[in-house]
């Protein structure tokens, strides 16, 4: 059965940190061992690792099937931020298929999956974008934990961040978004399982409509057990130093 989410037993200090120190505590911690990982759904993410962990890659698997929208987005806001952005996509032996029409689960694991294994192979940190706010599903997401599926720790700075506060974040530092947001889509994810919501609708809930499915399977956990111990680690905040691991 796999675990959804690892649970937050470790790095509890950093619940009390602010995304931005979160995100600079793990370039300072990890260096060239940190990946961040973004659908670029919206910039908040983006822009705050482009900020406080600028040498960090900024992942983006394109599926094949992300919508024209994103991969433009992708490049304007990263020249915008001055965010490291990486495309990958998946390997060369998947080709554009039907899959997605009948057996979402193997297309995320060939489209998704995979290729988030290889852009994290060698990581020791994984920044995310998400947040309790998802979903229920989403709901015990730990700032930082270690991630037994992955074999590292990932580092979710966005974890205690409202819908409302992501919106003041664009705000506050005049971020582009993407289209799709204006045209009523709350979660963008593939064209082929995204669609737009109602006002006042679950955003998530036009992701893979009409089926069970509720993620990717790049945020599962399959693994229960480490197979490289977790790292001693040191917080550094605006309160001070700590040991916590
Ligand atoms: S979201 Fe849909 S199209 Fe994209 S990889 Fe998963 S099943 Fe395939």
């Amino acid at each position: 059965m796999p675990t959804p989410f690892a649970s937050p037993q470790a790095l509890p200090e950093l619940e009390h940190a602010t995304p931005a120190e979160i995100v600079g505590w793990a370039a300072e911690t990890f260096t060239t061992g940190l990946v961040a990982t973004a659908s670029f759904g919206d910039a908040a993410l983006v822009h705050l690792v482009a900020t406080h962990a600028p040498e960090t890659p900024v992942v983006l698997i394109d599926t094949q099937y992300l919508f024209a929208e994103t991969l433009w987005y992708a490049q304007h806001l990263s020249e915008r931020v001055g965010a490291n952005l990486t495309i990958i996509g998946p390997d060369p032996s998947v080709v554009p298929d039907d899959l997605w029409s009948h057996d979402v689960e193997a297309c995320c694991a060939a489209r998704k999956v995979e290729p988030l294994r290889r852009a994290l192979s060698g990581k020791s940190a994984w920044i995310t974008g998400l947040r309790r706010a998802d979903s229920p599903l989403r709901a015990g997401t730990p700032v930082a934990a270690w991630d037994p599926g992955h074999g590292l720790v990932k580092v979710n700075p966005l974890a205690r961040m409202t819908d409302d506060e992501v919106e003041q974040y664009h705000l506050d530092h005049n971020l582009p978004r993407n289209p799709l947001s204006d045209r009523g889509y709350g979660s963008i994810g593939c064209w082929p399982c995204t669609r737009p919501v109602a006002l006042g609708e679950d955003p998530r809930s036009g992701r893979w409509a009409g089926t069970a499915k509720t993620e990717c399977g790049i945020h599962l956990t399959t693994a229960p057990t480490p197979t490289v111990p977790a790292p001693s680690i040191t917080l550094t905040t605006t309160e001070g130093s700590a040991h916590v691991r």
